[in-house]
């Protein structure tokens, strides 16, 4: 036991979860209803962590407005013409916080009813059984526990030569919405920068996007991200792909941005706001995990078995802290079955896919294995694509450019994947997550009957097509 042991510890407890996001609530709220003594510790005076303060929520709460000042701009093609929006700035980042507070006071009520003791703090190990919270004003307080679970999360990384000035931001400096810029570049083309700058190039910035790499949203199959980059053609200034930011100097009229790669601009830009988004990486090493023992890789991820289980048997790891995709509901699960294994039952994280969707306009959405993941591992499959040019739902909506795919195993034609590209894929796309978790075949999903008319029909007519059996295309070549 290292010196600040020797001091009798403040609570002790069969499981603390480090960390308060999607993963450690989840999992802090399973082990309390499992009837474990629960202390969920977060550095961050509410819960939920980044999701639901600063990722998945407020980008969401902008998101949803964006979509409806689009929508209403686009009324215009069938008659119905409003006029240009007036933007309150104050009143909208108002609106974001309020749907935020919704939550975390949601959150913190619920984990008062399980009892569970919410600590503010950060937390470090000061060995396999201690856990040392220091709150802001370094009073220190020691948990005793039984298990552990590590939902430290993750941040956003930086570009160490960017000059540290109010202009140049990251998402959570986005989401604070503090000024519309008139010019603004976002440097990552992946999903988070993509949906942040559609928010700020509806509400009125010109966007240039920078990626260094030759594609945007690079985990989805490239059909589906064409859509999307047809439909945005015009909503961007410059998309310069396979091209990287090289310097950045803060003067009085902008950022000074420098460019290198396929499509710089020969000379500097100026911007008068930076959005960087380039990724995030893991808090494995904020948490002092070597006093435990436990394994932290270079990256600041830590390794798990099924049972979330780190190298410690009694220390679990959830979350973007245990491993891509970074995802809130990967976080749920993964939270779902360390609480049930340190509660003693015998819990197993074997999903057969986990769904991403970029929210982005139109969405993207996919499952199980992408088409590329799929040729790229030699997996014997077939697909089937349902056009929306072909859904009366989508042709009413004004809104057909999107399509249903689904790949089956060639053998066993049970499906094994599914992308959607239109508008509402994030929704559309759980019927695919469900199919493949229950082995369903085209049969099956062709079969179920759908309403009409509706986007979701997409999903069963992808599936006639497979069979060949869809009457909603021409005629198909008889297999
Ligand atoms: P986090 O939510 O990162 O929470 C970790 C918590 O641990 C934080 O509250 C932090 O304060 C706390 N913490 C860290 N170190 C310590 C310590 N030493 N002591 C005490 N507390 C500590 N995902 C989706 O699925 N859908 C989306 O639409 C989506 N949109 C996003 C949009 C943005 C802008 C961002 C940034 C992310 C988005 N994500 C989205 C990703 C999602 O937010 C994360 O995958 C998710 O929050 C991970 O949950 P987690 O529980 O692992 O950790």
């Amino acid at each position: 036991m290292s010196a600040e042991n020797t001091r009798e510890p403040d609570h002790i407890c069969d499981v603390v979860v480090i960390g308060a996001g999607p993963g450690g609530y989840s999992a802090a709220f399973r082990a309390a209803d499992l009837g474990a003594r629960t202390i969920l510790v977060d550095r961050w005076p509410v819960l939920g962590g980044v999701c639901l303060n600063v990722g998945c929520i407020p980008s969401k709460a902008l998101l949803h407005t964006a979509f409806i000042i689009d929508a209403a701009r686009g009324l215009a093609e069938h008659g119905v013409a409003f006029a240009n929006p007036e933007i309150d700035l104050k009143k909208l980042a108002a609106h974001k916080d309020s749907v935020v507070k919704k939550l975390t006071n949601g959150l913190a009520a619920m984990a008062k009813a399980r009892k569970v003791i919410t600590l503010q703090g950060t937390g470090t190990f000061s060995d396999p059984h201690h856990l040392i919270v220091t709150s802001e004003d370094n009073r220190e307080t020691i948990v005793r526990f039984d298990k552990a679970i590590i939902a430290a999360g993750s941040e956003a990384m930086t570009l160490p030569f960017l000059p540290s000035d109010p202009r140049i931001v990251d998402s959570t400096g986005a989401l604070e919405l503090r000024q519309i810029p008139k010019t603004m570049l976002v440097i990552g083309g992946g999903i988070i920068g993509l949906e942040m700058a559609t928010v700020y190039s509806t509400l009125g910035a010109r966007i240039d996007i920078v990626e260094a790499l030759d594609g945007l949203m690079l985990g989805a199959d490239r059909d589906l991200v064409a859509v999307w980059q047809k439909i945005n053609a015009r909503r961007f200034d410059h998309v310069m792909m396979q091209t990287k930011v090289v310097s950045a100097n803060a003067e009085p009229d902008g950022i000074h941005v420098r460019f290198e790669g396929s499509n710089a601009p020969e000379k500097a830009v100026v911007y008068d706001l930076v959005l960087v988004a380039v990724g995030r990486k893991p808090n494995g090493n904020a948490i002092a995990a070597q006093n435990a023992g436990v394994t932290v890789t270079e990256r600041g991820f830590i390794a798990v078995d099924k049972q979330m289980r780190t190298n410690v048997n009694h220390i679990f790891a959830i979350g973007d802290i245990a491993g891509e995709p970074m995802l809130a509901h990967k976080a749920v699960h993964e939270g779902h079955v360390a609480a049930e294994n340190a509660a003693g039952k015998m819990s197993f994280f074997d999903a057969r896919q986990i769904p991403s969707v970029a929210y982005a306009d139109p969405e993207i959405a996919w499952a199980g294995v992408t088409e590329t993941e799929a040729q790229r591992q030699g997996i014997a499959f077939r697909k089937a694509v349902f056009p929306w040019a072909a859904s009366g739902r989508a042709i009413a909506n004004g809104r057909d450019e999107g399509f249903t795919k689904l790949l089956f195993d060639a053998e066993t034609q049970r499906i094994i994947g599914g992308g959607i590209v239109g508008i509402d894929a994030g929704n559309l796309i759980s019927e695919i997550c469900l199919a493949i978790e229950m082995g369903a075949d085209a049969i099956d999903i062709g079969k179920t009957i759908h309403p009409h008319p509706t986007l979701s029909e997409s999903v069963g007519m992808a599936a006639e097509v497979f069979e060949g059996v869809c009457t909603d295309l021409p005629p198909q070549k008889r297999r």
